[in-house]
């Protein structure tokens, strides 16, 4: 039974007239992809490598990243693997990287994400020399978090080709990474054609998309019902961004919790995404839920969720047609 449980999990998630939906993992060590194989994940679509920085009293050298990068890609074998370039501040804040957030009244509107890497290199470049060197043994993707506009992941990029003339210059064995970004700023979304034009994939973060868009806290309980994904103000931004993403020939991902939520799968689907990353224990009913999906089904689901006015009524409209 559990030979057949894990055939099962391995098969692909193609819908009932034949797209097939790449479903990835979401990890926050190495040893969470091994187990995210066995549920069938196809790859790991976000690695948030700021779980190797938090509850320790020092940054994680280049040695031991690299040693955590191959490791996650080793358990994923001829599978893609997408790393996230670090991404704290906000509500992750780390005490040995100083008070740069301290006195920041909006953390979450502060040095966040790329931003703080742009602000500190000497952090940022011992990462990306480990994720060049990591990919000298196995192929890696590169991704950039709350890139807002492409100066910032122009900056990002010319960081990366730094670390990458520095190690040839020191002879040390280095490979190719494709580079992507989160888009989770409402800003990215506004210039989608822009960023996709420099970026190998997308991968839409609908926690921070969703808190941006609405002005909602995504830990707030009292605004729980603003910060929702599936608010429609949220899910046009993720039309537009799929829209983007295909007319530049890039694949959209989507990364954010609400990729997991099997309710929501066929809307996702309906919005014509080509990648879902979410924990590895959601895998196998995603998987299911794709596998009884309709393209042309799916899309008329979404047209109507795109014109409802609030997340409680796309809500009814999954739940029970409307
Ligand atoms: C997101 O914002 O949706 C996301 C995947 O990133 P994180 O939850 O790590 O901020
Ligand atoms: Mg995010």
């Amino acid at each position: 039974a559990r030979q057949a449980a894990l055939a099962g999990a391995a098969r692909p998630a193609v819908t009932v007239d034949g797209r097939h939906l790449h479903v990835h993992a979401n990890i926050g060590t190495p040893a969470d992809a091994a187990p995210a194989l066995l549920n069938g994940a196809e790859g790991v679509g976000l690695f948030r490598t700021e779980f190797l920085f938090l509850d320790r009293a020092d940054a994680p050298d280049e040695e031991e990243q690299r040693a955590a990068y191959v490791a996650a890609a080793a358990a994923m074998p001829g599978l893609p693997v997408v790393v996230r370039t670090l991404d704290i501040g906000g509500d992750k804040p780390v005490p040995y990287l100083g008070d740069f957030a301290a006195g920041e009244d909006n953390p979450f509107l502060g040095l966040r994400g790329i931003r703080f890497c742009l602000a500190r290199r000497e952090l940022f470049l011992p990462q990306l020399r480990a994720l060049l060197r990591a990919a000298a043994e196995h192929p890696l993707r590169v991704m950039f978090p709350m890139v807002a506009h492409p100066g910032e992941l122009a900056a990002a990029k010319a960081l990366l080709e730094e670390a990458r003339a520095a190690l040839a210059a020191q002879g040390l064995p280095h490979g190719p990474v494709e580079v992507g970004i989160m888009v989770e700023v409402p800003a990215a979304v506004a210039l989608a054609d822009q960023l996709a034009r420099e970026s190998a994939f997308f991968s839409i973060g609908t926690n921070d998309l969703a808190q941006y868009v609405m002005a909602a806290d995504r830990g707030n309980a009292a605004v729980a019902d603003l910060s929702d994904a599936l608010h429609p103000a949220v899910l046009r931004m993720v039309r537009d961004t799929v829209a983007a993403g295909n007319a530049a020939g890039i694949p959209v991902a989507m990364c954010g919790e609400l990729a997991g939520s099997a309710e929501a799968i066929p809307l996702l689907v309906g919005l014509g995404l080509d990648e879902l990353s979410m924990n590895g224990p959601a895998i196998p009913r995603a998987k299911d839920v794709v596998r009884g999906c309709d393209m042309a089904a799916c899309a008329r689901l979404a047209e109507r969720a795109l014109e409802l006015p609030d997340a409680a009524a796309v809500r009814r409209l999954l739940r029970d047609g409307g």
